[in-house]
C-alpha cells in the first residue's frame, strides 16, 4: 500500500527524540532543539496531536556540571539526570511557548505501566493534557529507577507510551535513515512487514551495519508497536521538515506496518508485561481459545511450568510448546496443579464453593 493511503489514518503520534538529536559535545543543542520544537509545531498545527518522549537528561545534566557521561557512577547518573531534566525541559517550554504551545513533563518507570491501575492512571494523565492542547514531553524518571524497574531505553518507553495512549503511529527520529538490510545498501528498507530473526541479527549481532545496541532496540519497540497493530517510523531527525513530510505521505525512512489488528488498552497492556509461568493445554483448549474465541478453563490445562500466584501473567502454550497467548491467571500455581483436566464440579469438591469458573478469562487473555 503507497504510504500516503497508510499515513491517511493517522491522528495521534507519538515523536521519540534521541539524545544525538538534543545535544552535541558541550550539552543540549539549542539549534537541535529547534529544529524539533519547529518540526513538533508544524505538524500539531496541522491537527494533529504529538507526544514527546526526549532522551537528553544524563547529557545534558553532565555537560552543565562539566563531566564525562562514561566516567559517572550510577548514583552519579541518576542526580546529574535531575539536573539535566530541567535544564532540557527548560528549552523545550521556551521554544515551545514562543509558538504559543504549553508543555508538560511526564516522568515514567516501568513501574508505572506494569501495575494496570498506574498504567490507566498514566494514561488519563496524558488524554487530559492532549485534549487541552499541551504537549506531553515524556522521559524515563532516571532519578528513581533501579535497574529492575527500569525501561532501560527511550526506544522501549516510547513503545509503551505509543501503547499507554493509543497512538497510531510512533517516529523514531535518530541520527540514521531508517534500517538497511545490508551494509552497502545506498537506501533503508522502505517497509518491514514482519521482525524476522535474520532483522534482528542485523539489527544488532555480528555483521551489523550499526554496531549494536542502537538498532536493535529500535527493531525490539518495533516488534511490540507491530503486535498492539500500531505502527512505527525510524527517520533521521536531521531531515529537513521531517515530521510534515511523513505525515504527506513521503517516503521517508523505514516504516515499520504489521498485519495485527490493533488491540484494545488492556491487551496492549498485557502484551508488555513479563510472564511468570507457563500454562500447557490440550489441544480441543488451543481449539476453543484460537477458534472458538472462549476463556480458559482447568479442564483443557495438562501442565503448568514456573511457580506463579494469582493475579500473575502467564504464557499458554500447546504441548509442542508452541506459544498461543498470555493472560491473568484466577489460581495460583499450587492451587492449579489440583484441579488442572478438572471439570468446574470436582474443582468444587477439591477448592469449595467459592472458585473462578475461568482459569484464565477471555476478557484478560492476549492471543498471539
Ligand atoms: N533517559 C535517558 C536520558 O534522558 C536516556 C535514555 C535513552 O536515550 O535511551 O538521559
Amino acid at each position: 500500500m503507497p504510504r500516503k493511503s497508510v499515513i491517511k489514518h493517522v491522528k495521534r503520534i507519538v515523536v521519540k527524540v534521541g539524545s544525538s538529536s538534543v545535544t552535541d559535545g558541550r550539552g543540549i543543542s539549542g539549534g537541535k532543539i529547534s529544529k524539533i520544537v519547529g518540526d513538533v509545531a508544524d505538524i500539531i498545527k496541522r491537527g494533529y496531536q504529538v507526544v514527546i518522549v526526549s532522551s537528553g537528561a544524563i547529557a545534558a545534566g553532565s555537560a552543565s556540571l562539566k563531566k564525562n557521561v562514561k566516567s559517572l557512577t550510577i548514583p552519579e547518573k541518576q542526580a546529574f539526570a535531575a539536573v539535566g531534566q530541567t535544564i532540557l525541559m527548560n528549552e523545550y517550554r521556551n521554544k515551545f511557548s514562543r509558538r504559543g504551545l504549553p508543555v508538560a513533563q511526564i516522568l515514567l518507570t516501568e513501574d508505572d505501566v506494569r501495575h494496570r491501575t498506574r498504567f490507566t492512571n498514566a494514561s488519563h494523565t496524558l488524554e487530559t493534557l492532549l485534549h487541552r492542547g499541551i504537549i506531553p514531553i515524556v522521559n524515563e524518571n532516571d532519578s528513581v529507577a533501579v535497574n529492575e524497574i527500569k525501561f532501560g531505553d527511550n526506544d522501549l518507553l516510547s513503545a509503551h507510551v505509543t501503547s499507554l495512549i493509543n497512538a497510531d503511529l510512533l517516529i523514531l527520529l535518530s541520527d540514521v535513515n531508517g534500517f538497511y538490510r545490508y551494509r552497502d545498501d545506498p537506501e533503508p528498507v522502505e517497509e518491514v512487514e514482519n521482525i524476522t530473526d535474520s532483522i534482528v541479527e542485523r539489527a544488532g549481532g555480528t555483521g551489523s551495519a550499526f554496531g549494536s545496541g542502537g538498532m536493535l532496540s529500535k527493531i525490539r519497540a518495533a516488534e511490540l508497536i507491530m503486535r498492539f497493530g500500531q505502527m512505527m517510523i525510524i527517520a533521521n531527525a536531521k531531515e529537513k521538515n521531517v515530521l510534515a513530510r511523513i505525515m504527506n505521505g513521503e517516503r521517508i525512512g523505514t516504516l515499520f506496518r504489521g498485519r495485527n489488528k490493533p488491540l484494545s488498552g488492556k491487551k496492549r497492556w498485557l502484551a508488555l508485561r513479563k510472564t511468570s509461568g507457563v500454562l500447557i493445554l490440550d489441544d480441543g483448549a488451543v481449539q476453543a481459545i484460537r477458534v472458538g474465541k472462549k476463556s480458559l478453563l482447568a479442564s483443557g490445562i495438562t501442565g503448568m511450568i514456573g511457580d506463579f500466584d494469582m493475579g500473575d501473567i502467564v504464557e499458554i502454550s500447546d504441548d509442542r510448546n508452541n506459544k498461543i497467548g498470555k493472560g491473568i491467571v484466577n489460581y495460583a500455581c499450587a492451587e492449579l496443579d489440583k484441579i488442572k483436566g478438572k471439570k468446574s464440579a470436582e474443582i468444587r469438591k477439591i477448592l469449595g464453593e467459592n472458585i473462578f469458573e475461568e482459569v484464565i478469562h477471555r476478557d484478560d487473555l492476549m492471543v498471539y
